[in-house]
């Protein structure tokens, strides 16, 4: 059975919503603010959070941003307004995991909760809680990385990144599969570029030597390869 925490307020895309998801097959629950739709998610177990922007109360930003803060993981899909670039990226800044444009077609919706189901089932089957490299040990159920005794200060992609690493250790990691598997379907943003960039932050802040990479290792042409 999975759980789906929907935060709406629009009585109109809440009823078509529940709708169409139990008849999917996914058990609903919802919120019409902000504040409750945190309480909610922070006190109970959810698969998924499909969470909109706009909120009275605590809007969609702030009840992400809160809930990573607790520690809270479990994915989120936003909702943003049509043509609202800024808030795709605030809100994959504060940890959400992939976003909707509104209007949305229903299959589309469907096809991203899918793959955040997939992406996170994967992630508890495939990953240890904490993972160790050099002196660096990265907690995952907490998501923090530690230098030593000191706690490294990640940004969501960057840990999702060094993630990804961890689950495909001594493997290829294409740019396009990060691409794909890290910034999920963010088609506006991200180009192979970002990936290189986040690399090389990764590399600052978790190579003994950045200049001498012995752990996030390029593979001319192709891609990344972490051997820890
Ligand atoms: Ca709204």
């Amino acid at each position: 059975m999975t759980r789906v925490l929907l935060i709406e307020d629009e009585p109109g895309l809440v009823i078509t919503l529940t709708d169409r998801l139990t008849a999917e097959g996914y058990t609903i629950e919802h919120a019409t603010d902000g504040d409750a739709g945190f309480a909610r998610a922070s006190e109970e177990a959810f698969d998924v959070i499909v969470l909109d922007v706009m909120l009275p109360g605590r809007d969609g930003f702030a009840v992400c941003r809160d809930l990573r803060a607790r520690g809270v993981t479990t994915p989120i899909l936003m909702l943003t307004a049509r043509g609202q670039l800024t808030e795709k990226v605030v809100g994959l800044k504060l940890g959400a995991d992939d976003y909707l444009t509104k209007p949305f077609e229903m299959p589309e919706l469907l096809a991203r909760l899918e793959a955040l189901l997939r992406r996170s089932g994967d992630r508890t089957d495939a990953m240890p809680d904490r993972f160790r490299f050099g002196n660096v040990t990265v907690d995952f159920a907490r998501a923090e990385v530690l230098r030593g005794t000191e706690p490294l200060d990640l940004s969501a992609k960057e840990f999702r990144l060094l993630q990804h690493f961890v689950e495909h250790r001594g493997h290829l990691v294409t740019r396009d599969e990060a691409l794909t598997e890290v910034w999920g379907y963010d088609d506006a943003m991200p180009t192979t570029r970002t990936v290189d960039v986040h690399v090389a932050w990764l590399r600052q802040k978790l190579e003994p030597n950045p200049r001498h990479p012995r752990y996030f290792i390029t593979v001319h042409g192709l891609g990344y390869k972490f051997i820890p």
